[in-house]
């Protein structure tokens, strides 16, 4: 198969990847990476389709609709993934058309969620955000408020949502071990509450710039748009 620059820098992601696992004696097949696709077109989601990606994350939900849309034809073996801020009157359409929201940071949105979600899909997969690096700036649970979310999220009746993991962006830094801090930090969490009964398989942690430290601190999914796509406008 002849690839486009899509395909090449999917492998050199691999790549990174599989080194990270290789260097903290990891197996490579734990982590999922999570293609993000924001501000770029249908047409290249269909390059990395072809190339062989199947799970895309998008930011911004009307974007995110029309692209899902474009792209019915493969909707089968595509995985769609919010990672961008959701707001509680555009929960119908994200429970309608997205696999993963990973950007859950109240009860209430969930609870939308649940309601909404169509009886002849499968479960909405979710993830809590926390404010890992304490940022005004970002959005995000505190990992005081996390325990009672987590909770009450995992306790919502119905099965229409599945509470899956824990999701943060970092505060950037240049340095490996100053990257690895923050993730370990929310590898803790998660442990800390399967510890309390929960049973999350999901860190949803690393980009382009820190996927590495991100796989070594247990990274199940890295997100990774710009060593992919390219940089964005
Ligand atoms: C844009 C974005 C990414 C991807 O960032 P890159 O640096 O381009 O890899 C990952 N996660 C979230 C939440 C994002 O908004």
């Amino acid at each position: 198969m002849i690839m486009g620059s899509i395909g090449s820098n999917l492998q050199e992601v691999k790549r990174r990847i599989d080194a990270a696992c290789a260097a903290s004696g990891r197996n490579a097949n734990t982590v999922t990476l999570l293609a993000v696709s924001k501000t770029f077109d249908g047409a290249a989601v269909r390059e990395a389709h072809a190339a062989g990606q199947r799970a895309f994350g998008e930011n911004y939900v009307q974007e995110a609709l029309a692209k899902i849309d474009g792209l019915a034809d493969l909707r089968a073996s595509l995985e769609w993934h919010l990672i961008g801020p959701l707001q509680s009157n555009k929960t119908r359409p994200v429970a309608e058309a997205f696999d993963w929201v990973h950007t859950i940071d109240r009860l209430k949105l969930a609870e939308r969620l649940a309601a909404q979600r169509p009886p002849g899909l499968p479960p909405l997969q979710l993830c809590l955000q926390v404010n890992i690096s304490g940022e005004a700036s970002k959005s995000g649970v505190t990992p005081g408020e996390l325990p009672a979310l987590a909770h009450a999220v995992a306790a919502l009746p119905g099965g229409r949502v599945r509470l899956r993991g824990l999701m943060a962006i970092p505060e950037p830094a240049a340095e490996l071990q100053a990257q690895r801090a923050p993730h370990r930090a929310l590898a803790a969490l998660v442990h800390a509450l399967n510890a309390q009964g929960l049973a999350l398989d999901t860190l949803s942690m690393g980009m382009s710039a820190d996927l590495e430290a991100a796989v070594m601190e247990g990274s199940t999914l890295v997100r990774v748009g710009s060593a992919i796509f390219g940089a964005r406008a």
